[in-house]
């Protein structure tokens, strides 16, 4: 057996982050990850470019059944100290939109800082390595794996969440809870394309690829996330919608709803409908102002308005036409699942841990962090500055 400080389980993001900053604490750390290759979600990231943290981020921009949870480890490691961090490695980045932060080169170079952080710390770092129990025992926590069994006082849970199981996702962190009675919230895939059985268009083929700005909203404000809205792009793919504003609204979304499009401001819509000079224009002409021309054609059909002109169009089909533009309510069949999901909605229940230290209000010296939380940050960065703000709050935390 060997003794160490603190073994995370899980070398992604919050893993990688957790062991080099308690390394560099003085604490013997080790990481143990059961996948070939580490890190993986992360050279995947933001299109290969890692979208590492957001400006903007604060608890707003979480979905958690407690959503100031996330609040004293956002404010003890913020996005601007992980970009100090990135500033010390020279990693060259920019901002695409609303605070959203991306490597100009590759997210390699984020794991590479990860890797270099460990190296400072003397992180041991052990994989491919199976974990085949996690046992307290005496006082201690006991870490068995194929080769070895570690006595550490602080086991730390990084294995994220479930979405992309090809690149080494896994539900150890809800076995883990279950074996020690610590509540969930039920996992659902999230930041996921939306599929569709009946055909919302005539024929979806045709638009695939096709990608505008709308206002989208789901939900509800009583239910479990509340009600989500974005201004972001739609993306209609052959399967059904895409695109930031889709993901956005996809991790509010729940089986049985419709969402809400809005494929034109409203007002704007209707003082542009009221406009003397549109009388003689055709509903198609209006519609091309605010959406690509063959989505037009496509909604000026549905409704036989198509060639119309304005002054022609009845009240009850003006109307229609509003409803369509402004609300466009469609009922998704589902989401396209763990395979094409970003992040996990639900994990270990907040209320089971503490919000400074991530350490489990039953179990001294065992902490979950990273996605396997009941912590869900909005697309643009947010996930990734919650896996660097919860490690850096657990690595902080361990108990000596
Ligand atoms: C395609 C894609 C793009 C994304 N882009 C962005 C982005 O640009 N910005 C952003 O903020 N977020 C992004 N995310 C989300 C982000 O990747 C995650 O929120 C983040 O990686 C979570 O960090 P984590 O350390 O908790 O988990 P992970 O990074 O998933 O790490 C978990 C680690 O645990 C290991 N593990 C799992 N099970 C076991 C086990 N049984 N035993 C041992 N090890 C185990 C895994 O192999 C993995 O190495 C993206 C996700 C995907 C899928």
């Amino acid at each position: 057996m060997e003794s160490i400080d603190v073994v995370v389980i899980g070398a992604g993001a919050a893993g990688l982050f957790c062991a080099g900053v308690a390394g560099q604490l003085g604490r013997s750390s080790l990481v143990i990850d059961h996948a070939q290759k580490i890190g993986e979600k992360i050279r995947i990231s933001g299109g290969g470019r890692c979208n590492f943290t957001n400006l903007l981020t604060n608890h707003q921009h979480f979905l958690s059944m407690n959503p100031h949870f996330v609040k004293s480890a956002l404010a003890r490691y913020s996005s601007q100290d992980f970009i100090e961090l990135i500033n010390k490695y020279q990693i060259a980045f920019h901002e695409k939109h609303q605070g959203q932060l991306f490597c100009d080169g590759s997210a390699t170079e984020i794991i590479d800082m990860l890797m270099h952080e460990c190296e400072i710390g003397h992180v041991q770092i052990q994989h491919p390595m199976k974990v085949q129990a996690i046992e307290a025992y005496d006082g201690l926590w006991k870490v068995s794996t194929e080769q070895k069994v570690y006595l550490s006082k602080n086991v730390v849970i990084a294995t994220g969440g479930l979405p992309v199981p090809a690149i080494g996702a896994s539900d150890f962190g809800l076995q883990i809870a279950k074996q020690f009675d610590i509540a969930i919230i039920e996992p659902r895939p999230a930041l996921v394309p939306l599929a569709f059985t009946s055909q919302i268009f005539s024929a979806i083929e045709d638009f695939a690829g096709l990608s505008t700005k709308v206002k989208i909203s789901a939900g509800h404000v009583k239910e479990r996330y509340g009600k989500g809205r974005f201004d972001e792009d739609l993306l209609i793919t052959h399967k059904g919608l895409s695109g930031p504003a889709v993901l956005q609204a996809s991790s509010y979304w729940t089986e049985g709803q419709a969402i809400d499009v809005a494929w034109v401001d409203s007002k704007i819509f209707e003082e542009l409908l009221n406009e003397e000079s549109s009388r003689s224009k055709t509903v198609d002409q209006l519609l091309i102002e605010f959406i690509p021309a063959r989505l037009a054609k496509e909604f000026a059909k549905q409704l036989d308005l198509h060639g119309k002109k304005w002054a022609e169009v009845s009240k009850t089909s003006r109307q229609q036409l509003i409803n369509l533009m402004c609300h466009w309510n469609v009922k998704p069949a589902g989401t396209l699942g763990w395979n094409k999901a970003e992040v996990m909605l639900g994990g270990i229940d907040t209320k089971e841990l503490d919000s400074k230290t991530l350490m489990s209000r039953k179990h001294p010296g065992l902490f979950f962090i990273g996605e396997c939380v009941d912590v869900t940050g909005h697309l643009g960065g947010h996930n990734f500055q919650w896996a660097w703000s919860s490690a850096y709050a657990c690595a902080h935390s361990l108990i000596n």
